[in-house]
């Protein structure tokens, strides 16, 4: 069964003006698609065709001969989770469990905060930052290109996309303004508060 591009969880404007219609329409129609596509070409007549993505993303990681396997299935994946860590009207306070892990592990909500805007402000050139538990600990980190928490078997719960093809359409070269307006603005801690339930 090929991989498929699950449908955006809002409407095209929903996250405007932050994140325009435009944005969305080439981020997830175009970029993600392309992901798709490529995995799918990637992986087809092979057993890892019709394997869950995150067991071909496990396989392979670290495997020199699957670079662009990775590259494509980790892409998918990322994009399917950050799309899902963003409602319209999102930002605000944490959802209460969350914020008790939160406050254990960075001191406090604002410091978190803090520490993931550095973390998307300092990955050179293309990547994500993340919110993720290791172990019993939630840490904030950022990885390049397609890499995630998931393979290195961290569990996500919260992303944020910092490809430029994510932001240059309605915020050029500013990035921070971009990190601050997803945190502020954009960011469903509900879904993040749910992944750490699970
Ligand atoms: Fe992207």
């Amino acid at each position: 069964m090929a991989f498929e591009l699950p449908p955006l969880p809002y409407a095209y404007d929903a996250l405007s003006p932050y994140i325009s219609e435009q944005t969305l329409h080439l981020h997830h129609d175009k970029h993600h698609q392309t992901y798709v596509t490529n995995l799918n070409n990637l992986t087809k007549d092979s057993p890892l065709a019709d394997a869950s993505l995150e067991e071909v993303i496990k396989q392979a990681a670290g495997d020199a001969g699957k670079v662009g396997i990775f590259n494509n299935a980790a892409q998918v994946w990322n994009h399917t989770f950050f799309w899902q860590c963003l409602k319209k009207d999102g930002g605000g306070d944490l959802p209460a469990e969350l914020e008790k892990r939160v406050v254990a592990d960075f001191g406090s909500v604002d410091k978190f905060k803090e520490e993931l805007t550095q973390a998307a402000l300092t990955q050179f050139g293309s990547g994500w930052a993340w919110l993720y538990v290791d172990g019993d600990k939630l840490k904030v980190g950022k990885t390049g290109n397609a890499d995630s928490p998931l393979a290195h078997g961290h569990k996500p719960l919260f992303t944020i996309d910092v490809w430029e093809h994510a932001y240059y359409v309605d915020f050029q070269n500013r990035r921070a303004d971009f990190v601050k307006a997803v945190i502020d603005k954009l960011a469903n801690w509900e879904f993040a508060a749910e992944q750490l339930a699970a």
